[in-house]
């Protein structure tokens, strides 16, 4: 190993991980998942699990580790509903009130971190809109929020997607494709989208850890955003071929990870070969 990989790999505290396709594939664990983790904790590494999917509740993520056999904690798991919570009390102290486009789940972790819901109703002026993956849609909500966004209330997005995977014979339009949609009635987007390839994921954790982006490793398997994120955060970006990136594919992107591994567990080979060597 060289100098200038083994010094980036000694300066990582904490290890970001994106989990379909890096931890798990569907719902199948990989096989080294477990002693990865542990390989972390051994060398002083925390680490936490990040999604850019706001509908279900951190507990139903928690949930989903638990049964593969990973126990993890609330603050390790970090989805663009805290992303956000954190970006909103970081760049708007004072905004109380917030017009939430969301899923009752996603509505009542906002209410839990001291905000209020704002109703359907042209007297309850938000502070804020916030538009996500609402899976409850109805059209008077998604009315109400266009006409906020052309009040020009600041307008915040949860997440970039365009659609959320599923194997099931229909399609989730995503935060992305409902924010088009208000864009089209409104002519105006959001002022922020958090999600990755955003970087204020990961400033999120910065600013819970207290860590510098050098000292952050963002590990995934899409190029086009866990890498994207790295990228744009200045973060180390550890590209898995675990998921749905080829090696083809990684050459093609114009922003490089910083190294690119085979899978978690190659990852965790090169920092215990680093710490070994220190
Ligand atoms: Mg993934």
């Amino acid at each position: 190993m060289n100098k200038e990989l083994k010094e980036q790999l000694l300066a990582i505290r904490h290890v970001a991980l994106d989990m379909d396709g890096t931890i798990y594939l569907s719902n199948s664990i990989f096989p080294f998942t477990l002693d990865f983790l542990a390989k972390l904790t051994r060398l002083g590494i925390t680490y936490s699990f990040l999604t850019n999917n706001p509908t279900r509740s951190l507990e139903d993520y928690l949930a989903k580790l638990a049964k593969m056999g990973i126990q993890a904690t609330k603050e390790q798991m970090y989805s663009t509903v805290p992303a956000t919570i954190d970006y909103i009390k970081a760049h708007y102290p004072k905004a109380k009130k917030l017009f939430l486009l969301g899923t009752p789940s996603m509505i009542s972790q906002f209410e839990d971190a001291g905000f209020i819901s704002t109703a359907e109703s042209a007297d309850d002026v938000p502070d804020i809109v916030v538009a996500a993956f609402d899976l409850t849609l109805v059209y008077p909500r998604l009315c109400r929020a266009a006409w906020w966004v052309a009040q020009g209330i600041p307008y915040i997005a949860t997440n970039p997607d365009k659609v959320c995977p599923t194997d099931q014979p229909t399609i989730l339009v995503d935060c992305g494709s409902i924010c088009k949609c208000i864009e089209y009635a409104t002519g105006r987007k959001p002022d922020v989208t958090i999600g990755k390839p955003d970087p204020a994921m990961l400033a999120g954790i910065e600013s819970r850890y207290g860590l510098k982006p050098a000292q952050i490793a963002m590990v995934g398997d899409r190029i086009y955003t866990d890498i994207e994120m790295a990228y744009n955060a200045g973060a180390f970006g550890v590209l898995v071929l675990s998921g749905e990136t080829t090696l083809e594919m990684a050459r093609e992107w114009p922003h490089q990870p910083s190294i690119i591994c085979r899978d978690i567990e190659e990852l965790g080979n090169l920092l215990e070969e680093a710490h070994a060597q220190a």
